[in-house]
């Protein structure tokens, strides 16, 4: 061949390696993620703003002015979740049909609310995960797993959820379950900056809430008040990761100065106690909402620890700043004024329910306020410039209070439940009236649609503390001050207790009235979103996500999900198209709670999907069939009534808030009396050796010993023997 001269064999090989490369590249090109860029020329959303991605305060600010996006946890900085989105409404919501879906991968909680912007979702999952998805197509740009230490899901009392993300100029903040909170870069998903922000990593705390952003700062706390911790709120530069100010919920240990002027009078109600030593509690685990109009950032704090005051300060008083909602400057921390919802709490009575922000009417004069309706049961609207209270309706039946005096802001206890002697049921329980399933308010219509919960608990005091008068913290478990070994025992005896109900209401915060009321026959239920389109969405724990008419609550369109829902759904539109999205599976603080035959993730597995709806979608959902719940033949019992018993007080403190109270399963996290031969041979192995730990199993070998274990197993079969006897006696 000479020089130069192509003949037409080499073209031929020439033409051939040409075609294989493209086929390659563009092989490549549709293996690969989309970049943000991309997506974002695709979608024809606003751009007169800093830059894709790019959303600050201004952006936030005006949210209306960008309805299509969903910019931050509540939509906008008022959070109330009603989108002024209508080409869903009640006419069009028939044709309703699912556009995508993405199986998230997991069986545990899911809760997250996804951010959308500029055509690209932010949404977490459990153990932290963090995806980039093209929120037209669901194709996804980028995944961030933070690889949480699986040991430290013992150290969560309500499964390894994560509620959301926070996306801010340029930067997606998350707070990971072992208390990093991390700032990655929103086009890459790779980390920029980390920090560290537990203020003692031997104590259990965990971080499942959302970040929230504004005037340059990250703001995040953190849960483990059921382990005894002290709360705190920190607020980070957005740009360094730099700690600019921290806000503690309780006072520390009096030996030690003051970490803030506010410390001084939280501590002159904290009397006679130790409780620096358990911790006190006040874990700021949800709800933070930052009010442009007065540059305040209003929190939530939560329960003490242990639970009973006359553990933590026998000389009484309110235990500030437990149970209250409380303003703080934004740049300074500096507190502003506070409102305690619960003084003194008793009975886990969070305050760290969503709150929102708002004008209302209120006789007669026009008031800018907050409203919260948190776990005891009173739905409150305060004056957010000074804290004064305006309203406290009722939202459920609750028996721990008669009401709210309105002279004092206090509530007026029903001193015959006081459970310091003797067991009582009273409602709400732990799990509140309400907990963090988002709520969502019509401006309009002055109606807030809550999802709300009746359910009547068991309150006994600790069996050691009634012995003794005196209370010891357990390092390495629960701290609830509350007896769990016995307390199967103790229901059992305790006459009083009520059948559980589930609830959405349309309720007017202002007369304490609801327009309407759906009854859920399960309690564990999903958010909720209000629509200019005349609609409510919300999924339920039977599966069903549905669309009701917001003037009735009649049922217009229900989709089923196979999976139980507790998630709060948004709605955004993209290129004249609007979606509305919700992750589906159960999970969270009710995995104690015991097993619920007809909910859907019992029935189906709890297999955790995102949703996304559009009208004519025609995407479609495999269809599910039901998970075989036969309880199988158990090994031979070898133990002792003696020994069962020791097993079941060992089971009920370490292994029933997530494997279910009495060996009764959610349906969440495995049912351990559906074991397998192989699972029973290696229990062993499994509690002290984590042979299941990548599974999310974490090892027990530093508070159980081998002859624990063999306890415990034995009152797992003695339980799952009833229950199969029970079970064939059913069958006919
Ligand atoms: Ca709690």
């Amino acid at each position: 061949m000479k020089r130069g001269h192509i003949n037409n064999r080499s073209l031929t090989i020439l033409l051939l390696l040409f075609i294989v490369i493209v086929f390659i590249a563009s092989y490549r090109a549709s293996q690969s993620p989309q970049s943000i860029e991309a997506i974002a020329q695709e979608t024809s959303l606003p751009r007169n703003t800093p830059g894709i991605g790019r959303i600050d305060d201004e952006r936030i600010k005006n949210a209306d002015s960008e309805p299509g996006n969903w910019l931050a946890y509540g939509r906008t900085y008022e959070e109330q979740r009603f989108s002024p989105l209508d080409q869903i409404n009640k006419q069009t919501v028939p044709q309703l049909g699912l556009a995508w879906y993405r199986d998230m991968q997991t069986t545990r909680g899911l809760e997250a609310t996804p951010i959308i912007v500029d055509g690209i979702m932010f949404i977490s999952s459990s153990w932290s995960r963090v995806y980039a998805l093209n929120a037209v197509s669901g194709a996804e740009i980028w995944a961030f797993d933070p690889e949480v230490p699986r040991q430290w899901g013992r150290r969560a009392c309500c499964d390894v959820v994560n509620r959301g993300v926070a996306v801010y100029k340029g930067k997606v903040y998350v707070g990971t379950l072992d208390g990093r909170l991390i700032a990655l870069d929103a086009a890459s998903g790779k980390p920029v900056w980390e920090v560290d922000t537990f203020i003692d990593r031997s104590r259990f705390y965990t971080i499942t809430g959302a970040p929230r952003v504004a005037r340059g700062k990250v703001f995040i706390g953190n849960g483990g008040a059921e382990f005894g911790v002290r709360g705190y709120l920190s607020a980070y530069d957005a740009a360094s990761g730099e700690l600019a100010w921290r806000f503690y919920t309780v006072p520390g240990d009096p030996a030690q100065p003051f970490e803030h002027a506010e410390m001084a009078l939280a501590a002159e109600t904290w009397s006679g106690g130790e409780w620096w030593k358990v911790g006190g509690g006040g874990t700021v685990w949800n709800s933070i909402v930052y009010d442009p109009e007065f540059n305040h950032l209003y929190f939530g704090v939560g329960n003490g620890s242990p639970w009973p005051r006359v553990m933590r300060s026998p000389g009484g008083g309110d235990n500030l700043f437990l149970s209250s909602i409380v303003a703080v400057d934004a740049d300074s921390g500096k507190m502003q004024w506070y409102y305690q919802t619960t003084p003194g709490d008793n009975w886990d009575y969070t305050a760290v329910q969503d709150i929102m922000l708002a004008e209302l009417e209120v006789d007669g004069a026009m008031r800018k306020v907050l409203m919260q309706a948190p776990k005891n049961g009173f739905f409150y609207v305060i004056d957010r410039s000074n804290g004064e209270l305006l309203r406290a309706h009722k939202f459920v039946h609750t028996t721990w209070a008669s009401h709210v005096d309105m002279a004092t802001g206090r509530p007026v206890e029903n001193l015959a439940l006081d459970y310091s002697k003797e067991a009582k049921w009273i409602i709400p329980t732990s799990l509140g009236a309400r907990n963090w399933q988002a709520m969502s308010f019509d401006a309009k219509k002055g109606i807030v649609y809550l999802t709300a919960s009746e359910i009547s608990g068991i309150y006994a005091m600790d069996q050691d503390w009634l012995k003794t008068g005196s209370y010891a913290r357990k390092p390495l478990g629960l701290n609830l001050g509350i007896e769990i070994a016995g307390l199967a025992k103790i229901a059992a005896e305790t006459p009083g207790a009520l059948p559980s109900k589930g609830y959405l209401k349309a309720f007017n915060p202002l007369t304490g009235n609801s327009d309407w009321v759906v009854e859920y026959p399960h309690y564990w239920n999903g958010g909720a979103l209000a629509t200019s389109g005349g609609l409510v969405f919300q999924g339920n724990a039977a599966g069903k996500i549905n669309a009701m008419d917001s003037d009735s609550g009649d049922v217009l369109w229900s989709f089923e999900s196979y999976t139980s829902v507790i998630a709060s759904p948004v709605t955004y539109q993209i290129d004249g198209v609007q979606y509305v999205a919700i992750l589906a599976g159960t999970g969270g603080g009710d995995l104690f709670n015991g097993y619920t035959t007809d909910i859907a993730s019992v029935i189906y597995g709890n297999h955790g999907k995102l949703l996304v709806f559009k009208l004519d979608g025609t995407e479609k959902l495999p269809v599910q069939q039901p998970v075989d719940r036969t309880i199988p033949l158990q090994p031979e019992l070898q133990a002792s009534a003696q020994d069962i018993a020791k097993g079941e007080a060992l089971f009920q403190v370490n292994c029933a808030a997530c494997h279910g109270f009495s060996v009764r399963s959610s349906g969440v996290i495995a049912d351990l009396r559906l074991m397998s031969e192989a699972t029973h041979q290696a229990f062993e192995q499994i509690v002290l050796e984590g042979a299941f730990l990548t599974k999310g199993m974490p090892t027990f070998d530093d508070v159980l010993d081998a002859r624990d274990t063999r306890d415990i197993h034995a009152y797992v079969v003695s339980r799952a023997q009833a229950d199969r006897n029970s079970q064939q006696s059913a069958t006919p």
